[in-house]
This record gives structure tokens, sequence and C-alpha cells, in this order.
């Protein structure tokens, strides 16, 4: 696949899908510019090799032009964080498009308004592919977020491009970080997959035990696991229907040499609030009334040692109720261990969806080696899923 370094941009106009899918609050103020200044290395990186850059994204979800999600409310954030004057074309296709992209000079950035707006974006239209390939001389993709979506601007566009397309710098660091913990990771290799329900991860359960020498199951998902193998789980979340499942799962770990560390005690309380009366339960023996929201400290001393003496370390999935604080010290607890497992010298991944909320809440982000910026893409790629977006840069 190619890079950003290998392009030739002197003099060229670079169309780059980036994710500026960033929260606005009620005055269309940017809260959160962590996305705009995770694009910035890419596009700094195609200014300074002598191109100029058409910025393309979608925000929210819109059905047809919707004002509240015009891209035109993040222009000054975007302006800020690049530090220099940016152009706004008020469509993504059409004249208007045309026209602002065919004046650009090197140098010069232009975004162009929410690819939502059109259908034809989410549906993968060929014709409106084309329109946006034509604005410019070279295709860069760098919006992992979307990297599993086979949209117009993510995928489709890609086929205009010939040689002329690369991997942003963004979702560069995103495949490396995965196929390090998926395939090149030192050994020991651990595996942390925690929330709510395990039916929501057996997809991945069943890729990673190809891959892991360790896998901590740890949250709600945990209470199936422990039924299953005879336990009582009181109130505790659980899925009955998965119970033969998670046995053969076990199972199946034995047969390829994977060690399974689940929960010993818990944190129970009597109904799933902060504000209830709390004690420490055997995880296998929870009363009737009671249900187990966060790992106790037995678990908790277990999970420390399998983490630190671990190489490469991915986690997915919270430990426990971490919203509530009564319930969060098991997630942060988990966090300083992966910290200091970092520290050490381990390879550590967050990524997909509740966890990578949970770093940044209890500030973690900069312990840990690599925090992935895409919730369902990483659990594609974790599912061992090739992601439409970067199979067609490779086309
Ligand atoms: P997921 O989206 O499957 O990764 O699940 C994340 C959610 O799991 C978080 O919102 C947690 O509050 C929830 N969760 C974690 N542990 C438990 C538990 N023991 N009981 C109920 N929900 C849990």
């Amino acid at each position: 696949m190619t890079t950003v370094s290998q392009l030739d941009l002197n003099e060229k106009k670079a169309i780059i899908r980036v994710d500026f899918n960033v929260p606005l609050n009620e005055e269309k103020k940017v809260t959160d510019n962590t996305r705009i200044l995770a694009a910035k290395p890419t596009i700094d990186a195609v200014l300074s090799a002598g191109g100029s850059c058409i910025l393309m994204s979608h925000l929210g979800r819109p059905k047809g032009i919707t004002p509240d999600l015009s891209l035109e409310h993040i222009l000054s954030e975007v302006e800020d964080v690049l530090g220099q004057k940016v152009i706004f074309a008020k469509d993504s296709t059409g004249e208007d498009a045309k026209t602002k992209a065919a004046q650009l000079k090197a140098g010069e950035i232009l975004l162009l308004e929410n690819l939502r707006f059109h259908a034809e974006e989410t549906a993968g239209h060929e014709n409106f592919a084309k329109e946006l390939a034509q604005l410019a001389d070279v295709y860069i993709n760098d919006a992992f977020g979307t990297a599993h979506r086979a949209h117009a601007s993510t995928t489709i566009i890609a086929q205009y491009f010939d040689e002329n397309k690369a991997v942003g710098k963004l979702l560069e660091q995103e495949i490396v970080a995965i196929d390090k913990v998926l395939k090149t990771g030192e050994k020991p290799v651990l595996a942390i997959l925690g929330g709510s329900k395990v039916s929501s991860k057996i997809t991945i359960i069943e890729n990673i035990l190809d891959k892991v020498d360790h896998l901590i199951i740890g949250g709600g998902m945990a209470y199936t696991f422990i039924k299953a193998q005879g336990g009582t789980v009181g109130n505790s979340i659980c899925e009955d229907d998965y119970l033969d499942y998670t046995l053969e799962l076990l199972k199946k770990a034995k047969a390829k040499k994977v060690q399974i560390h689940l929960p010993v005690d818990v944190i129970a309380t009597t109904e799933f609030s902060n504000e209830k009366e709390r004690k420490t339960l055997k995880a296998n023996e929870i009363e009737d009334g009671w249900e187990g929201l966060d790992a106790g400290p037995k678990s908790l001393s277990l999970f420390k040692e399998v983490v630190l003496k671990s190489k490469t370390i991915l986690w997915n999935g919270p430990l426990g109720v971490f919203e509530f604080s009564n319930f969060a010290n098991g997630t942060i607890e988990l966090g300083t261990f992966i910290a200091e497992s970092t520290a050490a010298g381990s390879f550590s991944l967050v990524g997909g969806g509740d966890s990578v909320a949970a770093v940044k809440q209890f500030g973690f982000a900069e312990k840990v080696s690599y925090v992935s910026t895409g919730g369902g893409a990483m659990l594609e790629s974790l599912e061992g899923k090739t992601l439409p977006g970067i199979a067609a840069l490779k086309a």
C-alpha cells in the first residue's frame, strides 16, 4: 500500500477523506477537536510536499441538506488547528466545488460541505464518487472511523486514481497498531475483553483465539461464562441463550492453549444504580437480588499479574459499569496496570468504543501505546475482516 510520503505531490491536488465528524454544542461550536488534530499530520505532509488539500468528510447523519450539520460550523476550528485560512465549498460536488478546486494553488486548503448531504455518499454511488475524484489528482484516505464502510468517498472513489492513491498517516498508524497486536505482537499476547454482552463480541473472540496467549474476560460478559460453568450470578447481566456457546469457547481456548481469566470476585449491588448498598461477593456465588457491576479486589490482582507479564496487550471494553463512580474502580485499576506494563516496554492498544471513552475520561490515553480513533472499524478489524476502505487502496 502506498503511503503519503511515497506520492508525488508537487503541484498536485490531493483529495483527502478525513473524519471531521466532531461533536458540536448548541451554539454549533466544536467541543472536541481530537479528530481534526488527528488529520493534521497528513494535511501538513501534503502541503510541505508542494501540494494542495481538498478535505472531505461527513458530519452526523443528515437526511438530505441539514443546515445544523453543515461543515461550515467547523471551518474556524479547522483553520485554528491547521494554522491557516481554509476555503469552503458550499457543496461537495457541483459548480462551486469544481471552480474552487480548479483555482486551488499549492499550499492552499479547500474544505467541502458535508458529504452526507448527498444520499449517494452512503449508497456508494459511482457517479458521485467520480465527481469527487475529478476535483483532484491524487486520493488519500485518512478516515479510519469510516474505513469499514464502502461509501463513495471512503472506497468507491479509489478506483478512479490508479496508482495515485495512498493511505493517510492516521489510517497507517491504525493499521500498524492492529498488525502489532494480531500479527506481529511479541509474546505473551493478551486480549482483555469487557463490556456488557458476549453476543456482541463473538466474532472477535473467535478470531483472536488464534492470536493470543491470554484472554481476560471481564465486565458484564463474564457472567454468562460464570453461569455456564455452574456458578450463580444473581441478577447480574447474563445471556442465557449463550451458555452452551461460552462452554464451547472455553473448550476451544483450551485446545488452542489460550489461558482464559475470569473475575473471581465482584462488587455487587441491589439494583442498576450508583447509590445502593455495595458488597464484595465471589463471582460464582452472587445471591438473588444482587448484581455484579465491577471487578473485585482479588480479580484485579489476578488481572494485574497477567497484564504485567504480557508484552502485547489489546483492551476492548470496560471491566464494570464505569459510568457509575462507585463501579469505575476496576476499569481505572486496569488502566493503571496497562500503563505500568506499557512503561515497562509492552505494546498496548485500546480500541473500540467504551474502553476508549474510559481511558480518555480517566487520563490514561497518553500512557498506553495507541488509542484507536475508530469504534466500528476497530471492532471489524479485530473480527479479522478486511475493511473496504483499506482494500480499495490496495487494488
Ligand atoms: P460494550 O458496548 O459491549 O463494550 O459495553 C460497554 C458497556 O458495558 C458500558 O456501558 C458498561 O457500563 C457496561 N458494563 C460493563 N460491566 C457491566 C456489568 N457488570 N453489568 C452491566 N453492564 C456492564
